[in-house]
């Protein structure tokens, strides 16, 4: 149906670029362009052991707009999925701009040397791409992505408005690493020690980082503490959805977890900004994330189930009155890892990425512009969940969240 250009050979990557692989009559050429070309390699051998398919690789900074626009166009790319970093979104959106090729990434632009996570930047090329004829798709990752289209669906099937969204993100995963992340180190890190902040009552409230701590029943994992914190999601869906009274976000943390972060934090380890080691300018996270283990590498020892979704309340659509609904997926560590040899969080962001570039390509989401994912029709999308490893449940709760 098209042919795709994938930035990025991370952990997200792997298990993206494997779903496309065995969605070959979607995703009829598929090269993987990254900063270093051995991972793509990597990856390729993979793809071809695992689906028989043969993918392109290539060596590319996605910096150098000029260089991504010459693939672009080498490749004839209809579609470029950034599975890079946060800090190569806007460079990624220009090349497609020039070029002539859609766009879709798995998380918002942050200034390197800022901890922002706000979508301005990105919304800002709106006219642009609606000029250029192109679509611009954000974060279709799992938290963003699956979750702001799990509220779409639910406004569109069963809410005529949604009066407050928990959004709900619990890891049961084990390994046998005394403190690792599970995606990228840095952009973890600058997520979790962020300022926790929420939206009510038409506005930001904010407090410190993993201060604000509840236990919750997790189907499929049981009890565990989560944590209020600031994500993504929160801005576009309490923009797009002006109704949303309170938005919030969870995810759960275990007490190592916390200590060691904190710890990195309070000897400077976290730092985002540059200082001089003997004679020689270091970013303290950029070399901590040396330090720590690959988070795609952990697939072979991770155990365990993760839970992501949505607690939404609001008036019923065949008008009963208020209603509160739970719709989530639970994801098997060991399962991803027996089918694309990834663990459950690259997966549960690598596939929604091979799904919503899908939408694209299918020409379901075509419309001109840049579209957060709960601006589009979840239909389709929340089928294909179902049909490629990652199943939703959606159950009615007796009432609104208590805490
Ligand atoms: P990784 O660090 O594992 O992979 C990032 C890849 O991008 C690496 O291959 C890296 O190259 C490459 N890269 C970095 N800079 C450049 C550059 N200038 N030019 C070309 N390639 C570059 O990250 P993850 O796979 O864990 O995460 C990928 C993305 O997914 C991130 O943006 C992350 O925020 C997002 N994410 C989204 C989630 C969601 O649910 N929405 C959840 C988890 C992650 P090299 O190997 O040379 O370093």
């Amino acid at each position: 149906m098209g042919k795709t250009l994938v930035v990025g050979a991370g952990g997200v990557s792997h298990a993206a670029v494997h779903k496309m692989a065995m969605n070959s009559d979607i995703f009829t050429e598929i090269t993987l362009a990254s900063r270093t070309k051995a991972k793509c390699d990597a990856i390729a051998k993979s793809v071809k052991e695992r689906t028989g398919v043969d993918i392109k690789t290539a060596e590319l900074d996605a910096y150098n707009v000029a260089d991504t626009v010459k693939l672009i166009k080498d490749t004839e790319a209809e579609l470029l999925v950034n599975l890079a970093l946060p800090y190569q979104d806007l460079v990624l959106m220009d090349a497609c701009l020039e070029a002539g090729c859609h766009y879709l990434d798995t998380a918002n632009y942050e200034p390197e040397d800022e901890a922002k996570f706000e979508y301005h930047w990105q919304w800002a090329y709106q006219d642009k791409f609606k000029q250029a004829g192109l679509t611009a798709i954000l974060g279709s990752g799992f938290d963003p992505g699956v979750t702001s289209v799990f509220a779409k669906w639910l406004k569109k099937h069963k809410l005529d408005s949604i009066r407050q969204i928990d959004v709900l993100d619990a890891n049961g995963g084990q390994n046998d690493q005394e403190f690792a992340t599970n995606f990228n180190p840095e952009i973890n890190l600058r997520e979790v020690l962020a300022d926790a902040r929420h939206w009510e009552g038409g506005e930001w409230k904010v407090t410190p980082a993993m201060t604000h701590k509840v236990e919750f029943d997790f189907p499929g994992i049981g009890p565990k503490n989560m944590y209020l914190m600031y994500h993504e999601e929160l801005e576009s869906l309490s923009t797009h959805f002006p109704e949303i009274e309170r938005a919030r976000f969870w995810m759960t943390f275990g007490d190592a977890y916390i200590t060691h972060a904190k710890v990195l934090q309070n000897v400077g380890m976290t730092r985002i900004d540059p200082v001089v080691h003997n004679g020689v300018e270091i970013i303290p996270i950029q070399f901590l994330k040396t330090l720590l283990p690959d988070p795609g590498d952990l697939g072979a020892e991770t155990k365990g189930k993760a839970c992501i979704g949505d607690i939404a309340t609001g008036q019923a659509k065949d008008g009963s009155g208020e209603k509160t609904y739970y719709i989530y997926n639970i994801c098997d560590h060991e399962e991803c890892y027996r089918e694309v040899g990834s663990q459950a969080v690259s997966y549960t962001t690598g596939v929604p990425a091979m799904i919503g570039a899908a939408q694209v390509l299918k020409g379901n989401w075509r419309e001109p512009g840049v579209w957060n994912m709960e601006q589009l029709d979840p239909d389709d999308f929340m089928d294909m969940l179902n049909k490629h490893g990652l199943p939703w449940q959606v159950h009615e709760l007796d009432g609104p969240v208590e805490f």
